[in-house]
């Protein structure tokens, strides 16, 4: 394997305060970066001073929307130890977003070193307070200048790191969801199960059109018949009838999860049916009507768990669970936020630790 060279950076920045952290816009001191060339295959694995990079103004990313992103999280535990979360599931996603936007495939043991080393240069980064975490973005661009519309032959893969607040500062809290009627985030055959950036351009109107009204996200439909749930905004969703949890099954538009597999799997740990399938709206509204909707969610790396307090459609309100987080959803956050952080076992081996260089 190719060795990560390392670059210290001369001027440490300032850390934010752990309470003062919002998402997405600090970042550590240090970035990884390692490049591609056709014939050449991956090279030069890099550690160096968080800095912008110089691009030719026809790279192709700026064009046709080449690239690739991950999103997962480091975790600091009370022996001050920080750990990741199932990162080779993220490594695995990222290399099939690869395969399915001609972009060529990572090693995955290098991507992994290239987090574990990232994280590790910069582990006083990674914040103390409760909930808090260090949020780690590895990313793959296309940048050869060329306005033909073909794959790049040349690549950039790189992996930055921003510390991030508490998601829920005041405790889990329900959200208000707007079904989409209008538009839609993906097709069969398209790139929905790709964390591609084109995906996420094409759905920021449908997420402006509802925050106006006064809701968190969008519910999205199935792009055929807008009959079938598929997601809520840039979460996986699952629903609570009865005794048991149904989730849509990935059918090729639905992104998977990697907090999504975990829940089925402490699910059907604690002995609850698990149904992954074509899910009708028309089969929760009912199951709502006749009070058998116990409890809904999202799931995903921000939020881990996100109940639905309420789904808006045609002109009307469901209300879910009095607007209050169920006691599933609860349990599911406690237990998945317990293994992140070392409070809780870790039956499965999710935990993967940053070993000090
Ligand atoms: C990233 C993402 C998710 C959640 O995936 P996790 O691996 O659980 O973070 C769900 N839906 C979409 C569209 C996403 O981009």
């Amino acid at each position: 394997m190719q060795t990560i060279s390392i670059t210290p950076s001369e001027n440490k920045k300032q850390k934010p305060a752990d309470d003062s952290l919002v998402f997405g816009r600090q970042f550590t001191d240090h970035m990884f970066i390692m490049d591609y060339e056709e014939g050449r295959g991956w090279y030069d694995p890099r550690v160096v001073p968080y800095q912008p990079l110089e691009m030719d103004p026809a790279a192709m990313i700026f064009h046709y929307g080449q690239t690739v992103f991950e999103g997962l999280k480091a975790y600091r535990t009370k022996q001050d130890t920080i750990q990741l979360f199932r990162p080779a599931e993220n490594i695995k996603r990222l290399n099939r977003s690869n395969a399915r936007m001609c972009i060529p495939t990572l090693d995955e043991s290098m991507a992994l070193e290239a987090i574990q080393t990232l994280v590790d240069i910069d582990r006083d980064w990674v914040p103390h307070k409760e909930g808090t975490s260090l949020y780690i973005r590895p990313f793959v661009i296309a940048t050869e200048p060329y306005l033909g519309v073909s794959a790049s032959k040349t690549y950039t893969f790189m992996i930055i790191l921003s510390p991030v607040g508490a998601y829920y500062e005041a405790g889990i809290n329900p959200v208000k969801i707007a079904v989409e009627n209008e538009y839609i985030r993906a097709v069969k055959g398209g790139t929905g199960e790709a964390k591609t950036a084109g995906n996420y351009a094409g759905s920021m109107i449908a997420q402006e059109n509802v925050a106006k009204k006064g809701y968190a996200q969008v519910l999205w439909l199935d792009g055929h018949e807008r009959k079938y749930i598929e997601e809520v905004g840039s979460m996986n969703v699952f629903f609570k009838i009865g005794d048991k949890v149904v989730t849509p099954h990935l059918s090729g538009s639905i992104l998977p999860g990697v907090t999504r597999k975990s829940v089925i799997q402490l699910l059907k740990d604690w002995g609850i049916t698990v149904e992954e399938r074509p899910i009708l709206l028309s089969e929760i509204l009912d199951a709502h009507k006749n009070g058998q909707l116990e409890e809904a969610f999202g799931s995903g790396t921000a939020a881990v768990i996100s109940p639905m307090g309420e789904l808006f459609y045609n002109d009307q309100s469901y209300v879910i669970n009095h607007h209050t987080t169920g006691a599933l959803s609860k349990r599911v956050y406690d237990t998945l936020t317990g293994i992140q952080y070392g409070t809780v076992d870790d039956p499965h081996n999710w935990i993967v630790d940053v070993p000090k260089k």
